[in-house]
């Protein structure tokens, strides 16, 4: 519609509430697919069985099933750099440089945090069943889920002398100092693996990224407490779409009251106007129009050219013509400031 323009804080309220809600619609749709497909593998123990199912499956392979056994290196073991007691199959180093961010929006110090360095050490495992029978793990860095432990974390504080101090003021940004960590996966640990199931030629059994796209994980929590959370982040995703979804309608409404309101005040002005030049119809020819006798004091105060030709109502002023009143800003006499409620066309008798 001519007229109506949409301002800059309902296009950013609309466009930001329907991004969000495509965002969290998408990523909802995401986790639930994952969480279908948690659903769908079916669950194996690690022993003699299952070399035998695997033998008879189209291929050698189920393309994602679970399994849960406990860790086990196939050579020697990774020993923790800073514990000689833990042993493990993969450790990852990391330093992180934690600093203070001055934010002049909310004018306050904020955390920020920057990876330094990071290196990640691995030795090919197996995960061990009830009976001996192992299942190689293969491409572990490239799995996803809570599999590492921390086995070593320390804080290292940066000191600072005045001018320091001084200085970080003035450039906004503060340095806390170096977090620095070692993760391991432990020898021994329960580990829950989902994956693409592999029977190699060899007859050894191989767990490793699904072909077809699934999600990868590795997790020492038990697959109950895994799906749980999968689920707990679908319900998370689908509250937030709601929401975002909902504030985008509210948003949609104000923009279409608006809209209709702006409709409103135009037909009734519309309306006004045909009502105004009926009246005018109506007047009796024989008293010659609207012409006042007095011609000097008659012309329109706003455009000083046409006879003024209507009266104000409530406050009664006759002070411009019809095209006048009808390009004024606001419905305000202006002579006297006072609401316009009604126009009538003025006469002569
Ligand atoms: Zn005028
Ligand atoms: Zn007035």
């Amino acid at each position: 519609m001519d007229g109506f323009s949409l301002k800059v804080s309902e296009a950013v309220c609309l466009g930001a509430s329907l991004g969000f809600s495509c965002i969290c619609y998408y990523v909802y749709r995401k986790s639930r697919k994952t969480l279908n497909k948690l659903d769908d593998a079916p669950h194996f123990n690690i022993d003699g069985k299952l070399r035998d199912i695997l033998k008879v499956t189209p291929g050698a392979c189920l393309q994602y099933a679970v399994i849960e056994g406990a860790v086990q290196p196939v050579g020697e073991p990774l020993t923790s750099h800073f514990q000689k007691e833990f042993v493990g199959v993969l450790q990852k180093f990391m330093l992180r440089e934690h600093r203070l961010v001055w934010n002049s929006l909310s004018r306050t110090w904020t955390d920020s945090e920057r990876l330094l360095h990071q290196k990640v050490n691995s030795v090919p495992f197996l995960l061990v069943g009830s009976d001996e029978t192992t299942v190689r793990v293969l491409c572990p860095v490239q799995a996803s889920g809570d599999h590492m432990e921390i086995t070593y974390e320390r804080f290292h504080q940066v000191n600072y002398g005045l001018g320091d101090i001084v200085g970080q003021y003035l450039s906004g940004e503060k340095i806390k100092g170096q977090l620095e960590t070692e993760e391991m996966l432990k020898v021994g640990t329960a580990l829950t693996g989902i994956g693409e199931l592999v029977l190699d030629t060899d007859g050894s059994l191989n767990l490793r990224p699904p072909a077809n796209g699934s999600p990868y994980i590795l997790s020492n929590a038990d697959f109950e407490t895994l799906r749980g959370d999968q689920e707990s982040t679908v319900g998370l995703w689908k509250a937030l779409a709601i929401v975002s979804a909902l504030a985008g309608a509210a948003a949609l409404l104000w923009v279409g009251r608006r809209y209709y309101n702006q409709l409103k005040i135009r037909w009734e002005r519309e309306e006004e106007r045909r009502e105004f030049e009926r009246f005018r119809a109506e007047l009796p020819r024989a008293h010659g129009g609207v012409a006042n006798p007095n011609q000097d004091e008659d012309t329109c105060v706003i455009c000083l050219t046409q006879p003024r030709d209507c009266v104000l109502l409530e406050c009664g002023h006759v002070c411009c013509c019809h095209s006048c009143y009808e390009a004024l800003p606001q419905r305000r006499c202006p002579m006297c400031r006072q609401h316009i409620m009604r126009v009538v066309p003025l006469y002569y008798a």
